[in-house]
């Protein structure tokens, strides 16, 4: 069960394999960032083992046609809603901007705080934004018609099943994402598959849209997107580099924090919630006009997506979330690049195909909108 309750999973395995059984279906996999620091504990391994290139190394033996990483997609959503940090801070508008890539909580708002819809970053969530380009971009780049490929995200969450399937969330009656399967659920099918996890021999993403950053790492936890954000906003509105990229106030395990961060003089005031009863709260403060926030991060599950519903069960031992997250830091730490507006693959497709950063063919394609629901 969801660790919000809001889900009961749904198992997809049986999807994936009919598609890897298809000859006439070009198959891709993407996998979330918070998925490398957690899986191998299914095979044995300690809480936080970095098992990054095993994962790939399976996906490539289970039989996908190309093995790419969501990350690329957390580099992308980086872009487009630095941007439209930057752009509401100027303006003075529709401030805090919240991010938007947890669908649980984008959910929680639209059922009870449907006033507010005005303030959640339009940006689609990473794995979504991929899904987009690889039917797009792709799909020409590499003459396949899109009808024929199956988008398939391994993600550590039970609602991005529910997200795949929003009809806002389609382009040209392409799904994006065809099936979501999780962590869990990986784990088996790599059993299932007679596969040796353990003594996989590493391997690396396919390219190009396996080139990623730490920024976009570091979207796995608590307060790592607000952090990556903040790395390109900084540079873009100072104009200087960052001497170091790590913001130790945005970090930490509790599930309200408040923090700011200094650009070019401005004090940038930041929240970040994990837990919808936090979230709550912030939201409570935004509707009273008690808030003077300009960014706020919020994740359904305590901790972030390393915390996530469809990872392997905690049981409640928040040790072990805190040892993915320690894992998902080292991670960044061990990227030469970590800065999304460094990634010289996004560069290249914000050339070759959309144009700029929060442009017209970027909003086309990379957001979405938001819409009341009735509570069930
Ligand atoms: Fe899914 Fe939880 Fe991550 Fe939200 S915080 S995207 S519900 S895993």
């Amino acid at each position: 069960v969801c660790p919000t309750a809001a889900l009961t999973e749904i198992n997809h395995s049986d999807k994936v394999w009919e598609a890897l059984n298809d000859p006439d279906k070009h198959v891709v996999v993407q996998t979330a960032p918070a998925i490398r620091v957690a899986i191998g504990e299914l095979f044995g391994m300690e809480p936080g083992t970095i098992v990054t290139g095993k994962l790939v190394s399976a996906l490539k033996r289970m039989g996908f046609d190309e093995v790419f990483d969501t990350d690329f997609g957390a580099d992308l959503t980086i872009m487009e809603e630095a941007s439209e940090l930057i752009h509401r801070i100027e303006s003075n508008k529709t401030l805090p901007i919240l991010t938007s890539c947890c669908p649980a909580w984008v959910k929680f708002i639209e059922q009870q705080f449907p006033e507010l819809l005005e303030i959640p970053s339009t940006c689609k969530s990473p794995h979504i934004m991929f899904g987009t380009i690889v039917k797009t971009y792709y799909a020409q780049k590499n003459n396949i018609d899109p009808d024929n490929i199956v988008v398939v995200s391994i993600m550590p969450c039970i609602a991005k099943k529910a997200e795949a399937k929003r009809p806002e969330l389609t382009k040209d009656e392409h799904n994006n994402v065809d099936i979501v399967v999780t962590t869990r659920e990986l784990g088996a099918m790599i059993k299932e598959a007679g596969i040796d996890f353990n003594s996989l021999p590493d391997e690396e993403y396919d390219k190009p849209l396996g080139e990623t950053t730490g920024a976009s790492v570091i979207f796995g936890t608590t307060g790592g997107v607000i952090e990556a954000a903040v790395r390109t906003a900084y540079e873009w509105i100072t104009g200087e580099q960052l001497g170091n990229v790590e913001f130790e106030q945005l970090r930490g395990s509790d599930g309200l924090r408040k923090a700011s961060v200094n650009i070019a003089g401005k004090e940038i005031k930041i929240g970040i919630a994990s837990g919808l009863g936090n979230a709550r709260e912030l939201l409570e403060e935004i509707r009273d006009g008690k808030n003077e926030y300009h960014a706020i991060e919020i994740m359904a599950c305590p901790g972030g997506c390393i915390g996530g519903g469809g990872q392997p069960y905690h049981h409640g031992n928040y040790e072990i979330v805190k040892k993915r997250q320690q894992a998902l830091y080292q991670e960044d730490r061990n990227k030469k690049i970590r800065k999304s507006h460094e990634n010289s693959e996004i560069l290249k497709l914000y050339k070759e195909f959309l144009g700029k950063p929060y442009g017209e063919m970027a909003h086309e394609l990379l957001h979405t909108h938001f819409e009341e629901r009735e509570r069930i």
